[in-house]
């Protein structure tokens, strides 16, 4: 058998298996497993997300407690100043009960933020429990509809492994090199291959040029449609 009628044969049994494989990818439960896949990397992110608040919230109050530590240090040593050595004049007492002052207000917007984080902090991991629980609900879904659709596609999964099987068996004798064409093809378009008819691509109804009408005519080679790109064969006889 002359190689394009050999490859034009093993197309019909491998579309037939690609026909078979597409109705396994259709099929209605494995839209919805893929549903509830999207579902629970959703969740699995927002919980992922929430780690990471929490932990950036963690580090700003680590440095916010340190600036209290070091606002309090300062308000002790300014006590200390004064029991130590009392301030003589009124304005100089004045002065030391306005850093006093100073010093307490910076602590308490300190404490103010660190109440805020807390708060937010809290929020986010009190939405820790209900998306923990849809993740193991969708989760146990999930395994339920995957038993069944496994079950499902079973039979198609070996009707399909017959079909390339029988696919196969017609791949025989057929060179590497115009397969790897068939198949590069194919990956831009499906059928990869096209009846010659009256000059014209019988898959985009195009007519073709004649110096590759010639070439087919000849033999010369693979020769793919210049408008839709499928491998042209023309039938003998
Ligand atoms: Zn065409």
């Amino acid at each position: 058998m002359d190689q394009m009628e050999q490859l034009w044969a093993y197309m019909q049994e491998d579309i037939k298996a690609d026909k078979i494989a597409q109705q396994i990818r259709r099929s209605a439960l494995r839209q919805k497993l893929e549903k509830t896949r999207d579902f629970i990397l959703r969740q699995q992110n927002e919980y992922k997300n929430i780690e990471e608040q929490v932990a950036v919230s963690i580090d700003r109050a680590d440095v916010i407690s340190d600036a209290i530590r070091h606002a309090e240090e300062q308000l002790q040593a300014i006590q200390q100043r004064f029991d130590e050595n009392p301030p003589d004049t009124q304005e100089a007492a004045h002065a030391m009960v306005d850093e006093l002052e100073k010093c307490r207000r910076t602590i308490q917007s300190y404490e103010k933020e660190i109440r805020e984080i807390h708060k937010s902090s809290n929020l986010y991991v009190s939405k820790v429990p209900s998306i923990t629980q849809n993740i193991v609900q969708r989760k146990a879904e999930f395994d339920t509809m995957k038993a069944a659709y496994s079950k499902e596609t079973e039979s198609l999964k070996k009707e399909e492994e017959t079909q390339r099987a029988l696919a196969a068996e017609k791949a025989v004798g057929i060179s590497p090199e115009l397969m790897e064409a068939y198949n590069a093809v194919k990956r831009q378009i499906s059928p990869p291959m096209a009846l010659l008819h009256g000059g014209m691509c019988t898959g985009c109804n195009t007519t073709q040029p004649n110096a590759a009408l010639r070439r087919i005519e000849q033999g010369e080679g693979i020769v793919e449609c210049e408008t839709c790109g499928r491998i042209l064969m023309m039938r003998k006889g």
